[in-house]
């Protein structure tokens, strides 16, 4: 696959690089072993570039079984979702013992919210620690993520970090606005998160060809098999972009989704209550919208009656809203889940 450069890093980078979330067992992963062959396909076929987090549970942990043969053959960007100085430290430490190496190409401020940026990036908070570890050389970049396309329009213009990355699809396009044009003016390295809307787009070769027609460096896309990362992998190869045609009808394809569908994230969780939110809830919520219930297909039937102990354990505590980047409304629809198959 071509590579291209990844802004001020001056890294060369795959194009398309492997996320981070389906390498986790725990959140869209399956075994351990499934997960070492995804990433062992990718590395061989010279994918250099793969993206993971602290909070993505065992995900740097298997990530680091299979690099400790193979560091050289790729870059490592982590995240940590820690804002205060100490945390970050004992993140990064952290990291580095899971990724068994002693040193990260680039450390990203994972999921930064509007609300946490004075804080964070005042003298003493958590943005010290990154200083200090680039100072070190233990990371070599800095890297800031967020939902929020202004923290990220905010933070670039301070020269303090070398990538940014954001969600961007063809349903999600804050980006567009000024973001991508302003990364590339400061030769920030631009990234792409959630290209398929965490599964909400089904046409992968439309979804991949959509980005042909941005400034956009490096697109990362987190697989949960082999077959679905040769498939993938295929259609990120193509070079064309869509043509207005095929945009105006993949805009219109796209359209009955709206904004309001999960993006199978997780930030979600965990749930006090064991209640898988993102499939539970937001996943079969999308399944049976709009459909009376006598005339569901009788397996989503079943599986209304099965999630319905899990709705009624719901005790509306809002922790799962106040994480969710969608402000998803999580307890309105469980309430509506409750009654329909009550
Ligand atoms: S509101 Fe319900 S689903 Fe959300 S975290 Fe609380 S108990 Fe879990
Ligand atoms: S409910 Fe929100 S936080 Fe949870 S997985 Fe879906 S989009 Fe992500």
């Amino acid at each position: 696959m071509k590579k291209i450069r990844l802004g001020r890093t001056n890294l060369e980078v795959t194009r398309w690089g492997l996320g981070g979330i389906p390498l986790s067992t725990i959140m869209g992963g399956t075994t351990e072993e499934v997960i070492a062959e995804v990433i062992t396909a990718a590395l061989d076929y010279g994918i250099n570039y793969i993206d993971t987090s602290r909070v993505y549970m065992d995900s740097e942990t298997n990530l680091g079984a299979v690099l400790k043969d193979r560091r050289k053959d790729c870059i490592i960007a982590s995240k940590s979702y820690s804002r205060t100085y100490d945390e970050v430290r004992s993140d990064l430490d952290e990291s580095l013992t899971q990724l068994q190496t002693d040193h990260i190409e680039i450390l990203q401020v994972h999921a930064l919210y509007p609300h946490e940026v004075a804080a964070f990036m005042a003298r003493g908070g958590g943005m010290d620690a990154f200083r200090k570890a680039k100072q070190e050389g233990v990371i070599d970049f800095i890297g800031l993520t967020s939902h929020h396309i202004s923290v990220l329009v905010e933070l670039a213009k301070t020269g303090e970090f070398d990538t940014v990355m954001y969600p961007f699809n063809v349903i999600e396009r804050a980006a567009e606005h000024e973001l991508l044009a302003l990364a590339r003016s400061l030769d920030i390295g631009s990234i792409v998160m959630k290209p398929l809307a965490g599964g909400a787009i089904r046409s992968t070769q439309k979804a991949f060809k959509f980005f042909n027609a941005y400034p956009v460096d490096l697109i990362l896309n987190g697989v949960a098999s082999v077959a679905q990362f040769k498939e993938n992998i295929a259609c990120a190869e193509i070079e064309e972009a869509l043509s207005p045609e095929e945009l105006a009808a993949f805009e219109q394809e796209v359209a009955p989704l709206g904004t309001e569908f999960c993006r199978r994230c997780g930030y979600c969780m965990p749930c006090p209550n064991d209640i898988r939110v993102p499939d539970m809830v937001h996943i079969f919520y999308q399944a049976v919208q709009g459909i009376p219930v006598e005339e569901l297909p009788p397996d989503r039937l079943e599986v209304g009656k099965g999630l319905l102990m899990w709705m009624q354990a719901c005790e509306g505590c809002g922790k799962c809203e106040e994480r969710c980047p969608y402000n998803l409304p999580t307890r309105k629809r469980v309430q509506e889940l409750i009654e329909k198959f009550s």
